[in-house]
């Protein structure tokens, strides 16, 4: 009888374990690009509602400073304020993006150089005061050069000055739905806003799906992901939402330094073209490789309604 309790809890640990075995924890590093979007917290009395929001989600989020937006709009000292609020969180970690957002392949090396080192006195600094330091550079666009003389070069500038270069694995271009969000919204829409915004929340699950299979097959477990978002009205009122939705599917919030640390991002960047694709692409050996996995990717529907949105509000503006 003892025995065929023993063999019940042998089998019984096993089934607890196995899933952790065979699945592993699925783990995400958020990370928030174009901070602070002064635009947009000008129009809400220069108040941030995704930091609001993010003060009571409780989570470590990476934030990439592009520190020329502070310039935009009628008040230097009330952006500057925003700017530190952000800085000064005990949940955020800070990485710079440079000042000017220029696109690096376009403006080649010398130019970036100056829209680099523009801003990065004003955010290092700033930093310090609050006991944080900068040690990640993302580029503008995830734009690392259009050949492999670029890629080197930039990669030998960044490191020359004490920064590395910040990854992501997911993306879901927010920035698109964003603008159709927005485009709704201000057209009093919130029927069609908030489907975009459902969409939004669908897809970006999607492109985890995708990523999370994918390198199941090449590494054959999970790996750390990294998700790149933006300071935008839609996430102010949706990336609650999207964590929410992470969490039902067991996603574990971590910083980008724990994220960091899996041996995935220890790999070459063997990319050579300006477009900022994700890090998984440029993890593999060649072009062919990636076309053929990112022909897989989950369906871009929405680009040509973005494009005729566009389109509109340039021919009234
Ligand atoms: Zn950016």
């Amino acid at each position: 009888m003892k025995q065929y309790f023993k063999v019940r809890l042998v089998i019984f640990l096993f089934i607890l374990i196995l899933p952790g075995l065979t699945s592993g924890q699925s783990s995400v590093a958020i990370t928030i690009d174009d901070i602070p979007n002064t635009g947009k917290c000008q129009k809400d009395f220069f108040k941030s509602n995704l930091l609001n929001k993010l003060d009571s989600l409780n989570i470590p989020v990476t934030i990439f400073i592009t520190e020329g937006l502070i310039y935009k709009g009628d008040s230097i000292v009330k952006n500057f304020e925003l700017m530190k609020n952000w800085m000064n969180r005990s949940y955020t970690t800070i990485g710079y993006h440079s000042s000017k957002h220029s696109r690096y392949s376009e403006v080649g090396l010398d130019s970036f150089k100056i829209d680099v080192e523009r801003g990065e006195h004003v955010v290092r600094q700033l930093a310090q005061t609050y006991g944080k330091t900068i040690d990640y550079f993302r580029l503008p666009f995830n734009d690392l050069g259009k050949d492999s003389l670029q890629h080197i070069n930039i990669e030998t500038y960044l490191s020359s000055k004490k920064y590395k270069i910040a990854p992501f694995t997911v993306e879901s271009a927010d920035w698109m739905f964003n603008y159709i969000y927005e485009y709704y919204l201000e057209k009093n829409d919130p029927v069609n806003a908030k489907e975009i915004a459902d969409n939004y929340i669908v897809k970006t699950i999607e492109y985890f799906d995708f990523f999370d299979s994918l390198v199941l097959k090449i590494y054959g477990r999970p790996i750390n992901q990294i998700y790149l978002c933006h300071d935008s009205r839609l996430n102010a009122d949706y990336l609650p939402v999207l964590i929410n939705e992470l969490r039902k599917r067991k996603y574990k919030i971590i910083s980008f330094d724990e994220a960091l640390q899996d041996n995935v991002y220890k790999q070459k960047d063997n990319y050579y073209k300006k477009w900022g694709i994700s890090w998984v692409y440029r993890w593999m050996k060649n072009q062919e490789e990636i076309s053929f996995y990112n022909r897989q990717e989950p369906e871009d529907d929405l680009y040509p309604l973005y494009k005729q949105l566009v389109q509109e509000q340039n021919k009234t503006h």
